[in-house]
């Protein structure tokens, strides 16, 4: 079987809506790389969207996995519990930012971690409103798709957006964008368009992710923080990219001295199952009526399992000093290209959170075709890249904080040479 014939029964079996970055298809995937089914070999710089930060098929996870399959995989916890389930939340308030009593509620993906963060904020305020960033990525369920701050694709054509979701721009200095205009842009919100007295929530990613991999200044939220106490608006940290170790710390809120009243949680918490999670303050996660949060699939018994294995082979194989160690390669090669790459006009990102963002040679203007380039000449030499940015201009780096030095050393010389390939063609 070749990859272009089933790409032909996708077309005709699957829906346009459903996007595709490649048409690999996978065999089997161990650690950092990935071979398809017909033998090529790919290393993995997207780690299915910064989800298996432990690498593929880990063999802890792999094996608390399988031990749980063989006990049971499924009596939906409301129905009949388990403790591991009681366990993970437990260690899921120790470890989230915020030196407070937490409570936790599982779910099943990074959207309804969102949907009920904001359930949890309006129900312990009172309040509607909530308040987002231009930019953001949140997911694509009605309110994930309403805070989200991109309109094609994640909006178009779907009609009404939930209402009192309002959105500010973020700052971002490489635009233009500073913290203060931030800042004055909710202040003018507050005079002409919206109560303060009316906000349940703001929500922010502490490094926009699908928006293009912008940190979030310190200054910012030390900012937004003090507007939240000074309105009794609560603040909500969308760690569902930033989590698990890739910012070189558990969450990224850490590199941060404030934290938030709520922290949502997917992706690289149960290294590929799927769970997703909320955990904030005990009095405000218990606003909420019984019954009122929850699902048939969420804290699922497998996804539970993978996620202690997760938990557990960060902390024994030290995977946030790995993430930061790896990041600081990869942002010196970087670095070293761009000396000779103008369009690379900015190289950031925390830990191993790490982006290169392209524009046309006036420096300005974004450069779409040239970053897309740079993805597909990678794929076609074995190299695994993602895109992102809401100008599609910014490649972002997302390989398993596992990925052992030979793999990582080879990835930048195809990255590299990729670069170098587009750049050449384009003269
Ligand atoms: N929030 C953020 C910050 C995300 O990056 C994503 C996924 N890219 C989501 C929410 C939505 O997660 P999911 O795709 O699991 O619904």
């Amino acid at each position: 079987m070749k990859n272009a014939e089933i790409s032909k029964r996708r077309d005709a079996a699957i829906s346009n809506g459903v996007g595709m970055q490649t048409q690999v298809y996978v065999e089997r995937a161990l650690g950092s790389e990935v071979w398809d089914i017909e033998g090529n070999r790919y290393i993995d710089f997207a780690a299915g969207i910064a989800v298996v930060n432990t690498g593929h098929c880990h063999p802890r996870i792999i094996e608390a996995v399988t031990k749980q399959a063989q006990a049971f995989t499924h009596t939906c916890h409301q129905v009949l519990p388990y403790e591991n389930y009681i366990h993970l939340a437990e260690r899921l308030n120790d470890l989230v930012p915020g030196d407070f009593a937490k409570k936790t509620v599982f779910v099943t993906t990074g959207a309804e971690a969102v949907e009920n963060a904001i359930k949890v904020a309006r129900a312990a305020t009172g309040r509607p409103a909530v308040i987002a960033f231009g930019g953001a990525f949140h997911g694509r369920t009605f309110m994930g798709m309403s805070l989200t701050g991109k309109v094609a694709p994640y909006k178009k054509n779907f009609g009404a957006m939930m209402p009192d979701v309002y959105h500010v721009p973020f700052p971002i200095e490489l635009h233009g964008t500073s913290v203060a205009e931030t800042m004055g842009a909710l202040h003018k919100l507050f005079k002409a368009d919206l109560d303060p007295d009316r906000v349940a929530a703001i929500i922010i990613e502490p490094v926009q992710g699908e928006g293009g991999f912008y940190p979030a200044p310190a200054e910012l939220m030390r900012d937004l923080r003090k507007l939240c106490d000074d309105h009794g608006i609560l603040m909500i940290a969308d760690e569902i990219q930033t989590g698990f170790a890739r910012t070189g710390r558990m969450f990224a809120m850490e590199n941060y001295d404030v934290v938030p009243d709520i922290t949502t949680m997917a992706k690289g918490l149960a290294g590929g199952l799927p769970l997703a999670a909320l955990t904030g303050r005990a009095e405000i996660m218990d606003a909420a009526q019984p019954g009122g949060l929850g699902g048939t699939y969420g804290g699922n018994p497998l996804g539970i399992a993978a996620s202690h294995a997760v938990l557990d082979v960060i902390e024994d194989e030290d995977l946030c000093n790995r993430a930061n160690a790896l990041g600081s390669r990869l942002k010196q090669r970087l670095e070293s290209i761009r000396a000779r790459v103008p369009e690379m006009v900015d190289v950031r990102g925390p830990g191993f959170m790490v982006a290169a963002e392209f524009n046309m040679p006036d420096g300005k203007t974004p450069n779409p075709d040239m970053t897309n380039a740079i993805r597909a000449e990678g794929l076609r030499r074995g190299l695994v890249l993602l895109t992102c940015g809401v100008y599609g201009n910014v490649i972002r780096f997302l390989a398993p904080l596992t990925i052992p030095d030979d793999i990582f050393a080879e990835a930048l010389d195809i990255l590299e040479a990729s670069i170098d390939a587009v750049k050449g063609a384009a003269k």
